[in-house]
C-alpha cells in the first residue's frame, strides 16, 4: 500500500472528546459531523447564522446551538461546514477574531487552504477530515455502527499535535469504523475535484444522459431507455463497489462481458482520457479554482443555468414519472 491507513486502535478518542467543537453549517457535512461527534461523547455546538432555516433543525436533534461566533469563541476546535465558495467571507468575519493561539481550525475539503483563498495565523492548527461519501450516508452509516472511509490531513501543525486531533477528530465521526487514509491538502483538494468532475458527477451524469439520447433519437420509448441507461447503473454499481469489476463481470451475461470490452475503450477513448488530463491540468493550476470563484462571485450565474438545464431535461422527467410508478424505488 502506498497509502497509510489508521484503525480504531490508532485513534485516542479521548482527545476530541476533552475539546470544545463548533460545526459551523448544519448542511449535509455539517448535520452528519455534528450528530456522530455529540453521540461519539463530544461536546458539540453548532454554529449558524442568526435566522437560518437549519437552527430548528439542529435544536430538534437534540444539539446545541448559537451564532457562529460564539460557537467559535466557545471553542478550541472549529470544523468549517458552510458551503466552499462563502468559507472566506464566514472565516474572515465571524471565525478569525475568535480563534486563540491553540485552537485547531478544521475543514472536510482543501479548496481554500489549499488555494490560499483562507490564510490561518500560524498559531493555530490546521486539519482536515474529509468523509469520501456524502453527508447523508456519513450520518446513516454512523447510526448502523459502520461509518465512512476519511482522508486526514494536516497543513498546520502548530501545537506538534495535529495528526493526533485529526485522527481523534475522524474516530469522532465514524471514519475509524472502515478507515482513516492519510493525505496532504493538496492531494485532496486535486483529487477531489478530479473525481467529481471527470468520474463521480461530470463524467457519470454526462455518460447517462448521452446514452439516453442516443436511444430516444433512435425511436426507442425514452422509459426504457431510461431503464437501461440509469435504472440499472446503481445495480452495476453495486456489485462492482461489493465485490469487485470481476464480480459485476461474473453476474453479468457473457454477451454483456463481450460488449463491454468492443465498447468501453470506444465511448472513454483517447479523446476523452486527453479531456480527463486538460481537466486534472486546470484545477492543479488554479485556474478551475478561478473560474469556479468567478462564477459564484456572479450569483452562480452559469452554475443555474446548467442545473435549469439538467432539471428540464427529458430524462429527468421521464425518471420521475417512472420512479412515481415503481414504489420499490422509493
Ligand atoms: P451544504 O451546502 O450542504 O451546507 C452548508 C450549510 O452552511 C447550510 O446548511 C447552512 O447551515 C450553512 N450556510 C449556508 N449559507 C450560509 C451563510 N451565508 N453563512 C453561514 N452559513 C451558511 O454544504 P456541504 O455540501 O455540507 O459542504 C460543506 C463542506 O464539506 C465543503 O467544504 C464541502 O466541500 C465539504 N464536503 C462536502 C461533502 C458532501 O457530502 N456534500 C463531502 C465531502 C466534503
Ligand atoms: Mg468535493
Ligand atoms: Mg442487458
Amino acid at each position: 500500500m502506498a497509502v497509510t491507513i489508521y484503525y480504531e486502535e490508532d485513534c485516542n478518542p479521548q482527545i476530541i472528546q476533552d475539546k470544545k467543537i463548533a460545526v459551523i453549517g448544519y448542511g449535509s457535512q455539517g448535520h452528519a459531523h455534528a450528530l456522530n461527534l455529540k453521540d461519539s461523547g463530544c461536546d458539540v455546538r453548532v454554529g449558524l447564522r442568526e435566522g437560518s432555516a437549519s437552527w430548528a433543525k439542529a435544536e430538534e436533534a437534540g444539539l446545541k446551538v448559537m451564532p457562529i461566533e460564539d460557537a467559535a469563541e466557545e471553542a478550541d476546535l472549529i470544523m468549517v461546514l458552510v458551503p466552499d465558495e462563502l468559507q472566506p467571507k464566514v472565516y474572515e468575519e465571524q471565525i478569525a477574531p475568535h480563534l486563540h493561539a491553540g485552537d485547531t481550525l478544521a475543514f472536510a475539503h482543501g479548496f481554500n487552504i489549499h488555494y490560499g483563498y483562507i490564510t490561518p495565523p500560524e498559531d493555530v492548527d490546521v486539519i482536515m477530515c474529509a468523509p469520501k461519501g456524502p453527508g447523508h450516508i456519513v450520518r446513516r452509516q454512523y447510526t448502523e455502527g459502520s461509518g465512512v472511509p476519511d482522508l486526514v490531513c494536516v497543513a498546520q501543525d502548530a501545537s506538534g499535535t495535529a495528526w493526533d486531533t485529526a485522527l481523534s477528530y475522524a474516530w469522532g465521526v465514524g471514519g475509524a469504523r472502515s478507515g482513516i487514509i492519510k493525505a496532504t491538502f493538496k492531494e485532496e483538494t486535486e483529487e477531489d475535484l478530479f473525481g467529481e468532475q471527470a468520474v463521480l458527477c461530470g463524467g457519470l451524469v454526462e455518460l447517462v444522459k448521452a446514452g439516453f439520447e442516443t436511444l430516444v433519437e433512435a425511436g426507442y420509448p425514452p422509459e426504457l431507455a431510461y431503464f437501461e441507461c440509469y435504472h440499472e447503473m446503481k445495480m452495476i454499481v453495486d456489485l462492482m463497489y461489493e465485490s469487485g469489476i470481476h464480480f459485476m463481470n461474473y453476474s453479468i451475461s457473457n454477451t454483456a462481458e463481450y460488449g463491454e470490452y468492443y465498447a468501453g475503450p470506444k465511448v472513454i477513448n483517447e479523446q476523452s482520457r486527453q479531456a480527463m488530463r486538460e481537466i486534472l491540468a486546470r484545477i492543479q493550476d488554479g485556474s478551475f479554482a478561478e473560474e469556479f470563484v468567478a462564477d459564484c462571485n456572479n450569483g452562480h450565474a452559469w452554475l443555474i443555468e446548467q442545473r435549469e438545464a439538467i432539471n428540464d431535461h427529458e430524462i429527468e422527467k421521464t425518471g420521475a414519472k417512472i420512479r412515481e410508478m415503481f414504489t420499490w424505488v422509493k
